[in-house]
């Protein structure tokens, strides 16, 4: 199986156990290639898919792009693809990205990570219909509160219309590309709702 990608290895891995086959999967990036050998005895393959929706009509605006700040993707991309938070070392604040300096009681560098929930509630939501340049409008942003500690992150909605989730719907956390910069595939976390894409209308005109 060859499939292009950061993902791509995920994909063959798959393959691999729906196929019932024990194999070697590679993976290359520019110099680097890496190699493992992959037994699929007792593994099972599990889809959460949604059901086929009818196309969004979404314009996309031409333009330069959205550029990269290799300071901020460096200093999110840990926290934002493991999808975890600072956690202060002294009082326990949590910080979705992690700070230097902790807003609960002032210390400085001294954090760890700790792992986030994957399911939270819409604290507030807004779609995005004005043209951004290099991006398709309309979308959807929403501020969830992740369930059972103090965090609310700012992320992209999927899997429904643009402009169909309320606020205190509850969904969970996927992982997906939620951009492209400078080139540079971004990737992070955006909301899922539990609520069924079908008899969703969307609010978006
Ligand atoms: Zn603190």
């Amino acid at each position: 199986v060859i499939t292009l990608g950061a993902s791509s290895p995920l994909f063959a891995i798959a393959a691999l156990i729906d196929a019932g086959r024990s194999g070697l999967v590679g993976a290359s990036e520019q110099a680097a290639f890496s190699a493992a050998n992959v037994d699929v005895a007792g593994s099972s393959v599990r889809r959460r898919q949604q059901p086929a929706q009818a196309p969004v009509k979404r314009k996309q605006t031409p333009g330069t792009g959205v550029k990269i700040s290799l300071a901020a993707y460096d200093r999110a991309f840990e926290a934002k693809v493991r999808w975890q938070a600072g956690k202060c070392n002294k009082c326990g604040t949590l910080a979705m990205p992690p700070r230097f300096h902790c807003l609960g009681c002032g210390a400085d560098d001294s954090w760890e990570y700790t792992p986030l929930p994957y399911a939270g509630t819409v604290y507030t939501t807004s779609t995005i219909h004005v043209p951004v340049p290099s991006l398709e409008s309309p979308y959807t942003l929403a501020v969830v509160e992740c369930d059972d500690v103090d965090v609310r992150v700012l992320m992209h909605v999927t899997d429904v219309p643009p402009g169909s989730v309320k606020i205190g719907e509850r969904g969970k956390l996927v992982l997906r590309r939620v951009a492209m910069r400078s080139g540079v595939p971004d990737y992070g976390y955006a909301f899922s709702p539990d609520v069924p894409a079908e008899g969703k209308s969307g609010g978006a005109k």
